[in-house]
């Protein structure tokens, strides 16, 4: 009977409409409970460095200001605190766009080798404090070139390299090796043998503000961002990011790059 299965029909399609509606509020759930997260995460970032800075300028105002000797360690620690949330801020901006899909890939040919020499260079410092050694495998490096964005994979390389250094044992070594795998692609390797991260945690690492060390005391500044950026930069250029670490022994990250394709001339 043709009214019957028009009525079925209608049936099935309303039955189909309420199903797409409600997919589309359980995502817009879904999207409100990770906004909310999000800002959560942020002002608790936030606030542990501001309150840094409040306590020791009332402690200056309060009197301290007159002793030298304390005046100027202060200062110094509110800096620090200050210091800690610009780099916050600028990870979150960081963050924000590349979530929102903003930064473009903006790829060219450039010498991976170079730049590895060149992040090596900036971190130093920071790795003399530490008496970490930062070496490649190679003896030899040979240029290498790859197509991908040089400033967002330097962001990378510079992240996992701080990451090495601050979670690596005083004397340690830092080590990063390329090599070439099947397809036109290279592997770049940044090993350490620092304090390692027990497995239970290895699959949350990448995820924003995720700390292995909750604690408030740890030793290790940080915003708990950095490896998210990693993640997000390796998989806007559509390559893929590895970690493996064993607890005490050390950790290794690696991720994949496209080679430059040989010019034709
Ligand atoms: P942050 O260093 O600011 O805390 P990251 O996102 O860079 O944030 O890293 C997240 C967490 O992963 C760190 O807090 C640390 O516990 C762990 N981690 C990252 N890199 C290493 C490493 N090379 N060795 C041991 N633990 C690491």
């Amino acid at each position: 009977d043709p009214i019957t299965t028009d009525m079925k029909t209608l049936t099935a399609e309303i039955e189909k409409f309420a199903k797409d509606k409600k997919i589309e509020i359980d995502t817009l759930k879904i999207r409100e409970e990770y906004r909310k997260d999000f800002l959560g995460n942020v002002s608790h970032e936030l606030k542990t460095p501001l309150f840094t800075v409040q306590g020791y300028l009332e402690t200056l105002l309060e009197g301290a200001i007159n002793d030298k000797n304390v005046r100027k360690k202060y200062l110094q620690r509110a800096n620090k605190a200050v210091e800690r949330l610009i780099y916050i801020v600028k990870d979150l901006d960081l963050i924000t766009k590349l979530e929102a899909g903003e930064l473009n890939v903006e790829r060219s040919d450039f010498d991976i080798i170079e730049l590895i020499q060149s992040v090596f260079e900036l971190l130093e410092m920071k790795a003399a404090k530490k008496e970490i050694t930062m070496t490649f495998d190679m003896e030899y490096p040979e240029p290498i070139y790859v197509n991908a964005d040089r400033e967002k994979i330097q962001q990378v390389l510079t992240n996992l390299l701080v990451n090495s250094i601050k979670y690596g044992q005083p004397q340690g070594t830092t080590e990063v090796s390329v090599e070439n795998l099947i397809r036109n692609k290279v592997i770049v390797r940044v090993t350490d043998n620092g304090e390692g991260i027990p497995e239970q945690y290895i699959p949350r690492l990448f995820e924003r503000f995720y700390r292995v060390d909750q604690s408030g005391s740890r030793k290790e500044g940080g915003s708990g961002l950095g490896l998210s950026i990693v993640k997000h930069i390796i998989e806007a250029h559509g390559e893929k990011i590895y970690v493996e670490s064993v607890e005490k022994v050390g950790s290794e990250f690696s991720f994949t790059l496209e080679k430059a394709t040989p010019s034709k001339e």
